[in-house]
């Protein structure tokens, strides 16, 4: 860290030995690799209290709220060259967060404690090779009651490889999804790694229940999951993960300038260049508005004034946030030539790294036909009620 932007240095006094040691100095391979971060890292971080910042305080946490969770991920982002970490943590926390949400007593006694101490891990699986509305995962009940058998392919989980637990999104006997517990070793479960073109230390896998017997007390949600899934999960965590992309932004930014200061072409220094300079303005203004929008998103989160199932403004700063940082990625690569693409200057990486949320968390296309939905709707029901006014 050469600078304390944002006031990292409060993050990097805590867990800075352990990002330089354990994750930044390895990172390289990791990704060529595929090598999902261990378990065992994960748990020296929970040690020393990363998952206790959004946590409520009945369970030892500080419940700073999604705002400011989301500026410890931001900070992550710009101090992790490996930026599959935060993003880690990220799922992990919100799988803490999903589990308390759902209420069960019985389930929080069981497993809560360990995950806090990230001793062990969860992981969603919900995307199929299909809408939601067209899932072919199914559960269904035994006769008596008291147990299910499981059939699901879920393509992309966040973790997945690493994952001791699963939050499944299954339909039910009806169309409503159901969300079960699953374990990774419960017999039946098969967890593929998968090689991705980014964010290749999360661990992403394709799982595979095939016949999998379920006890009922694994059955979380009996109807309305996907309500559940987009207020818990999809429409809660949508700003948010962009954070810790933004704080990678930040410090692809920083390597850049710092590359234009120390190369000179032309018996000039290319940072004197007007057009560069112009470039980094760019560079400059695309975080800092994605910074703004993602952040007051964030905030109007915790002051309850966002719809909690599907929020424009959350989307929208996930759109625009994406859209930035491919934009920074893709203008460091102009900038800096043949060293950027090199593995050693991160540059490469992080533009691979980057493309993770177009298709993540609803793809950008996705979006913008939902927003212009949004948008023809909300004029549609203001110009209705003020022809009913007028009469
Ligand atoms: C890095 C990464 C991590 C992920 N982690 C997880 C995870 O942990 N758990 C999990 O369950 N899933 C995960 N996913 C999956 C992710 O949530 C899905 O890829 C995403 O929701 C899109 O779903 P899909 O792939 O089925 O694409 P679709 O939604 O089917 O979209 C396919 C294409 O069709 C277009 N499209 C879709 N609908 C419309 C429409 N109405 N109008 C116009 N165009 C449309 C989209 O723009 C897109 O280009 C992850 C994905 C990535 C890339």
């Amino acid at each position: 860290m050469n600078v304390d932007w944002q006031g990292a240095g409060d993050i990097q006094a805590i867990f800075g030995t352990l990002i330089d040691k354990e994750l930044n100095c390895t990172v390289e391979e990791r990704d060529r690799l595929s090598i999902p971060i261990s378990n065992a890292l994960i748990e020296k971080f929970a040690r020393r209290g990363l998952y206790k910042y959004n946590l409520p305080a009945v369970w030892g946490g500080q419940e700073v709220g999604y705002a400011q969770w989301g500026r410890v991920l931001e900070k992550l982002g710009y101090l992790s060259t490996d930026l599959s970490f935060p993003f880690l943590i990220s799922v992990r926390m919100s799988f803490i967060s999903f589990l308390i949400a759902v209420g069960r007593e019985d389930i929080n006694n069981e497993y809560l404690v360990h995950l806090i101490e990230g001793k062990t891990g969860g992981a969603f699986a919900y995307t199929e090779d299909a809408d939601a509305f067209s899932f072919v995962s199914r559960a269904v009940p035994s006769a008596d009651g008291k147990t299910y058998t499981v059939n699901a392919v879920k393509k992309i989980v966040t973790g997945g490889e690493t994952a001791n637990y699963f939050l499944l999104f299954v339909h039910g006997d009806t169309a409503d999804m159901q969300v079960f517990l699953v374990h990774a070793d419960d017999p039946g479960v098969v967890v593929t790694p998968s090689v991705m073109h980014g964010c290749r230390s999360t661990g992403i896998a394709c799982l595979t229940l095939t016949d999998v017997q379920l006890d009922k007390h694994r059955l979380l949600l009996a109807t309305d999951g996907l309500s559940f899934a987009q207020r818990y999960f999809l429409n809660c965590r949508r700003s948010l993960q962009t954070t810790l992309f933004l704080g990678r932004a930040r410090a692809v930014i920083e390597t850049t300038v710092a590359y234009l200061q120390n190369t000179v072409r032309y018996d000039q220094q290319l940072i004197d260049m007007q057009h560069v300079q112009a470039c980094i303005g760019e560079m400059y203004m695309a975080l800092e508005s994605s910074r703004t929008l993602v952040h007051y998103s964030l905030e109007r989160q915790v002051r309850q004034e966002s719809d909690v199932y599907w929020d424009a403004v959350a989307s929208m700063a996930k759109y625009q946030a994406v859209e930035d940082v491919n934009k920074i990625a893709l203008q460091a690569l102009n900038l800096t030539g043949g060293w950027g693409y090199t593995e050693s200057s991160g540059i490469g990486r992080a533009h691979r790294d980057f493309t993770a949320l177009v298709a993540g968390a609803d793809p950008q296309e996705k979006l913008k036909v939902d927003m212009g939905i949004r948008m023809v709707h909300d004029l549609d029901m203001m110009s209705r009620r003020s022809s009913k006014k007028e009469s």
